[in-house]
């Protein structure tokens, strides 16, 4: 039996009685949960963005002031709950933002709900403020990385932070182990700076200091080049940990975009160690040298790789998707002697291809990807049953028009009806607050209207800003491009 606050009751009744005034008793809903992403909300990055637990899927976003706020959907009353904003990220701004370059957005939480069933975000760092102090692992940033939990197990209402991770961080992610463990991934750091964990056996009450895992540092080939590493990390088979990630010859000084070859690693929870796919020891924390030498899985020369996401099929062998340019999202299959070539699963050229998947064996996955075809955004599967040499087109879970959509990781323990959070973005508006839809295979969890619209006199207030410039304008153009992950 699940109790509704007493301020989503009045509002479910309030709507209901309002509706009934009018004659029409069914409640309208809509297919989003709320109108109040804000920014980019979410990134496949931060993940998992969303955990199912109990019967419930708790989902984590940014809102309002680049906060985070956390909503809740219960499947066996199909009620939604929140959202609620669960912290303040520092580097928000008030009034709100027009301009989508004045956001930072890597503030985004990650969500995990521990075994007792309370919920936990780390959100609100870019590698941290220089005020914050000496940073060991990297060079200063913005914001500041702050790790809160939920008052109470299973409950979004109330939320109080827990001062006991790094404040550098930036990129949180969040892997946890069958026996409770969790630990905590990120860059600590702006971009030029180490990959660690830090883990918690009490639940995320505590944490042990920092473990180095990919190492930044001034190029051994060029002083002007700096290797550092866009990495995601993920459950492997029993108690692994998976790492697969992306070289990113930063240049020093300064900065690019650039971003190559293909990497995966695992770790052995039981003693901490890690080893390639071949299972050779790894010497912590891994070297350009290193990773080149012994975890490489495709050199890709001058073009460009971004980081997807990785899975292990019941034999721990890693499945792992990288991005390409056009949108071109690659395939890479360990089969237990070698990399199998990668294949091609989609392209949407200019549309912005990301998302997630699941191996049913090891021949057949199924993988949730976004898609814009002339406009027309939807997040639908990608199946292969021959080990990926041929994709076929399956179901949509979502089609809009005018919409752009972002995605995250699968949501962790996902049910049937809510495997992904995704935002729809609508590249005409004039205002960065977005969609929210929790997707499965019935498609979006809908809602009520009144209860999804979050919003307030917001609109209003931005309409009575100044008038848009061109440059905003072909910026608002632009981040239809979904490009998420800046420095
Ligand atoms: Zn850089």
């Amino acid at each position: 039996m699940t109790i509704l606050p007493a301020s989503t009751a009045r509002r479910f009744f309030a709507l209901l009685s309002a509706l009934c005034l009018y004659g029409a008793c069914a409640a309208a809903n809509v297919d989003y949960f709320t109108d109040n992403g804000y920014g980019n909300p979410l990134s496949t990055m931060q993940h998992p963005a969303a955990e199912h637990f109990n019967g419930v899927t708790y989902v984590a976003y940014s809102g309002p002031h680049e906060d985070p706020y956390v909503a809740a959907y219960v499947h066996a009353t199909g009620q939604w709950l929140g959202p609620v904003q669960a912290g303040v990220n520092p580097m928000g701004k008030s009034p709100d933002q027009i301009d989508p370059g004045e956001l930072d957005n890597h503030g985004r939480p990650a969500l995990v709900v521990d075994r007792q069933g309370y919920i936990h975000l780390v959100f609100g760092g870019h590698g941290g403020d220089p005020g914050l102090g000496q940073n060991k692992f990297g060079t200063p940033g913005k914001g500041r990385f702050i790790h809160v939990v939920s008052a109470k197990p299973g409950d979004i209402s109330a939320w109080k932070t827990l001062d006991n991770v790094s404040p550098f961080g930036t990129y949180s992610q969040w892997v946890k182990l069958a026996n409770g463990d969790l630990y905590l991934f990120y860059r600590h750091g702006s971009h030029r700076s180490d990959w660690v964990y830090q883990k918690s056996t009490d639940h995320g009450r505590t944490f042990a200091p920092q473990v180095s895992v990919l190492k930044h540092k001034v190029s051994a080939d060029k002083l002007t080049v700096h290797d550092t590493w866009y990495a995601w990390f993920e459950n492997g088979r029993d108690d692994t940990i998976s790492a697969s990630y992306v070289y990113h010859p930063c240049a020093n000084p300064g900065h690019n975009a650039h971003r190559n070859n293909t990497y995966y690693m695992r770790m052995d929870c039981r003693d901490g160690s890690w080893t390639n796919v071949q299972g050779e020891r790894l010497a912590l924390p891994v070297t350009k040298e290193a990773a080149d030498r012994l975890t490489l899985i495709q050199a890709t020369g001058k073009e460009k790789s971004n980081h997807g996401t990785c899975h292990v099929d019941a034999e721990g062998r890693p499945h792992i998707f990288f991005r390409f340019p056009h949108g071109e999202v690659r395939y890479f299959r360990w089969d237990g002697k070698a990399w199998l070539p990668p294949t091609k699963v989609a392209d949407a050229r200019g549309g912005g291809h990301d998302g997630d998947f699941l191996i049913d064996s090891p021949l057949r996955v199924r993988m949730l990807l976004d898609k814009n075809e002339a406009g027309v955004g939807s997040v639908g599967w990608w199946n292969t049953a021959d080990g990926g040499r041929t994709w076929t087109r399956g179901p949509d879970l979502i089609t809009l028009p005018d919409t752009g959509f972002e995605t995250t990781a699968l949501v962790r323990n996902a049910h049937p009806d809510a495997r992904m959070l995704v935002a729809g973005k609508n590249a005409n508006q004039e205002h960065l607050y977005h969609r929210m839809y929790l997707i499965g295979d019935r498609g979006p969890l809908s809602r009520p209207a009144a209860e999804a619209s979050q919003l307030g006199d917001r609109l209003e207030l931005i309409k009575a800003l100044p008038k848009g410039s061109p440059k905003r304008d072909a910026k608002r153009k632009k981040r239809a491009g979904l490009a998420n992950d800046e420095p």
